[in-house]
């Protein structure tokens, strides 16, 4: 049985902005008290963490963290898991966007329900097991490949997300890709999903015939069901490609700042500089949320660039640096958008690290941000972090300093959420509730 209390000791929080050592106090879930400590406190009551075991850990009430960082529960706010681990079935020669949308376009009949489910409880499992508490994931439903079809992968969501629930949260947000030759079977469609319990209306304007239509009919849904706006938007090289630009329009004229995100952003690290900054400011003013994915960026564009390739990451630290709110997730998980990747929003850090040059020591913070507090943020988290009265969610890695996080990505990581210890992955990778361990696949 896990404790009702949980003490831990010598606890780094980074993201207090501190060096110093903290106890940390638990009752039923929620954390009851967040103390800074004059000095190293010197116990024999509180184990180690290092070297209990999993059943161990579950029934030791007083923890010594020896110095180790915690870190509130990781949010990953933009995946794919419906697509996740789908690579054997679907390749990429060219590795371009527009190859893996057609390829997994092609291959989508024959992924059964079943399928499509147990890829998504894998690929959450595997990012809670590195410490991820809260996932938003887009889902692919081409409704004019038929409805069918779609409501398939509404339906694996749906299963897989009651399956996972004592370990960790999903949100979905369908891409709808608009067409006006659908529209009626559209908002039919999106609207049924809405009822079913998906949480936001996804998309992605700039592969529509009409992305200016798109943005409108997205929102009037969204406005209509009082549900978040999350859109892929200008995921392109092109320097002109601007839906961003009536993307806020809409979130200032409906007055929408705070439930918009815009993901990718790609073509604003391709234009002119001033052009871009008019674009960042305009984000800023309507609240327009951003979110970058280097992994998937880094390897989707630039395919047509010889000599001097762009990177596609979008402007990070300008989108920082004015306020804008900005998360660093996943997106894809070994499929045809990208063939690496395991959840881990520590890598994904140390990529956005090295892809947005942010690695001085005041930097690592703020990319410790982009996967905590910000992705909080922009998903509609209100009681989040290490504080007081919020629920205790957090990862505890093996490192004394949040620059040796990017600098040993230390495999040995210990989770808890929702109550309970989920995992512990040094002593074995999936420490996982007998009910969900055996539907990893
Ligand atoms: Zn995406």
């Amino acid at each position: 049985m896990h404790t009702e209390t949980l003490e831990a000791i010598n606890v780094k929080l980074p993201l207090q902005q501190s060096e110093e050592l903290y106890t940390v106090k638990a009752r039923g879930g929620r954390w009851t008290a967040v103390e800074r400590q004059e000095a190293v406190v010197v116990s024999s009551e509180h184990l180690p963490i290092q070297g209990l075991s999993f059943d161990e850990l579950k029934t030791t009430a007083l923890l010594d963290l020896e110095g180790k960082v915690m870190l509130p529960g990781f949010v990953d706010a933009h995946m794919h898991l419906d697509k996740a681990y789908s690579l054997p079935w679907v390749r990429n020669r060219s590795g371009t966007l527009l190859e893996a949308i057609e390829n997994y376009r092609a291959a989508s009949p024959a992924f059964t329900k079943e399928m499509i489910r147990d890829r998504i409880v894998k690929a959450a499992l595997s990012s809670a097991s590195f410490g991820s508490a809260v996932l938003r994931s887009h889902l692919d439903v081409p409704v004019h490949m038929g409805r069918e079809m779609a409501m398939r992968t509404i339906e694996a969501a749906l299963e897989a997300r009651e399956k996972v629930s004592e370990i960790v949260d999903i949100q979905y947000f369908p891409m709808f890709f608009y067409d006006p030759a659908y529209e009626r079977e559209l908002t039919e469609f999106a609207s049924e999903t809405l009822r079913m319990g998906i949480d936001g209306i996804g998309g992605a304007p700039h592969l529509s015939p009409n992305p200016e239509t798109n943005v409108g009919w997205a929102f009037r849904l969204a406005q209509l069901f009082d549900k978040p706006i999350d859109l892929h938007t200008d995921e392109s090289d092109n320097p002109d490609m601007k839906t961003i630009d009536i993307y806020c329009d809409y979130v200032k004229a409906g007055g929408y700042g705070g439930r918009a995100t815009a993901g990718h952003l790609c073509s604003l690290s391709a234009m002119e500089h001033n052009e871009a900054e008019r674009l960042i400011a305009k984000m800023a003013d309507a609240g327009i949320a951003a979110v970058t994915l280097p992994a998937v960026n880094l390897y989707l564009q630039g395919r047509g660039d010889r000599g001097n390739v762009r990177r596609g990451v979008t402007r990070v630290r300008e989108l920082e640096e004015a306020g804008v709110t900005i998360a660093a997730a996943s997106d894809n998980i070994q499929d045809p958008f990208h063939p690496f990747g395991r959840g881990d929003l520590l890598q994904i850090g140390l990529m956005t690290a090295y892809a947005a040059h942010l690695a001085k020591e005041e930097d690592i913070v703020t990319v410790l941000r982009l996967l905590t507090t910000n992705p909080a943020k922009l998903a509609g988290l209100t009681q989040y972090g290490i504080a007081p009265g919020n629920p205790a969610s957090f990862v505890v890695l093996d490192a004394c300093s949040e620059e040796e996080l990017f600098q040993e990505l230390p495999s040995s990581r210990w989770v808890y959420n929702k109550s309970k210890w989920t995992f512990a992955s040094m002593l074995s990778r999936f420490g996982l509730e007998p009910s969900v361990s055996g539907s990893l696949v």
